[in-house]
């Protein structure tokens, strides 16, 4: 049985991660942490059953007193990389699905990491759909430099653009054979960001509206042709066979990997 904690796990995500490492068989949920929620009960914040292990909110002492083996982070950018430096400390494997973090918060990480001989997992995006999605866009880009990325979450999502388009640019820009087509001269943004933000000369456009959880679709464009390729997450469920993976993986590795498709 790998001993798994959960922070963040009063949040929409740490909630699904609680339901799915309750009925994983291979697994024993021994921590739940948050900021809010201290003392409700896990199991009813994640399926209305009560299990008896309440949430805390000291991250250390959770690790330290259960005798974790892996921690699922589910929670801000401005938290991650800490609770990665915590976990990194107390021996315990972390797999990563806030997303946010930087090149030099990766670094920073996979240093720790390495000090404490441990394996990591950070993925900016846990739905194999998205993986695959990911992929294609790569291989379409070889024959079609010129793409855009249409990003689509739920309003309450801080970081943009998601750590998914980011990712998607740079796999874009690595397999370009050749180079996109130049903006013509005379371009004129009339409202400043109308064509969105640039990463590896890709162009990215984030919606954030009530109604969405994580959509994306990347678009190419030749001459007298489209390809779109897209994938939507329409529950947060997509996320967990990745996460319980990587959780699997993670007892395996002795270094931080990134992007769940290294571990396929
Ligand atoms: P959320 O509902 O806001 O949940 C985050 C929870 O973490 C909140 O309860 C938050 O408390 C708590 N938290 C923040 N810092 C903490 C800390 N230091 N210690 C303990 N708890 C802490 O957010 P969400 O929608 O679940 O998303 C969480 C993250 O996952 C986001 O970065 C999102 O982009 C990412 N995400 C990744 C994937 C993937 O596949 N990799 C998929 C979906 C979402 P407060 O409310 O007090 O801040």
């Amino acid at each position: 049985m790998i001993r798994v904690a959960v922070v963040g796990a009063a949040g929409r995500m740490g909630r699904e991660v609680l339901r799915a490492v309750g009925e994983a068989p291979d697994m024993a949920l021994v921590a739940a942490v948050d900021r809010v929620e201290i003392g409700a009960d896990a199991g009813a914040l994640a399926d209305g059953k009560p299990s008896g292990l309440p949430i805390v909110a000291d991250l250390r002492a959770a690790l330290r007193e259960t005798g974790a083996q892996a921690l699922v982070d589910f929670t801000v950018p401005a938290s991650a990389l800490a609770n990665l430096r915590i976990a990194a400390e107390c021996g315990v494997r972390p797999v990563v699905g806030t997303t946010g973090l930087t090149e030099a918060d990766l670094g920073q990480a996979a240093e720790w990491l390495r000090d404490a001989g441990l394996g990591g997992v950070v993925a900016p995006n846990f739905a194999i759909g998205a993986v695959l999605m990911m992929r294609f866009a790569a291989q379409a880009a070889r024959y079609l430099p010129d793409a855009e990325i249409i990003e689509l979450h739920h309003e309450r999502k801080l970081d943009s653009p998601s750590g998914t388009a980011l990712a998607t640019a740079r796999a874009i820009a690595e397999a370009r054979v050749e180079p996109p087509l130049p903006a013509p001269d005379g371009t004129v943004e009339k409202a400043p960001g109308a064509r969105g933000a640039v990463a590896g000369d890709v162009h990215i456009h984030s919606v954030r509206l009530p109604g969405l959880v994580a959509h994306q679709e990347v678009l190419f464009g030749g001459p007298g042709q489209t390809l779109s390729i897209r994938h939507d997450s329409t529950d947060r469920r997509s996320f967990m066979p990745g996460v319980l993976l990587a959780v699997r993986k993670v007892m395996e590795l002795n270094e931080l990997v990134v992007g769940l498709d290294r571990l396929l």
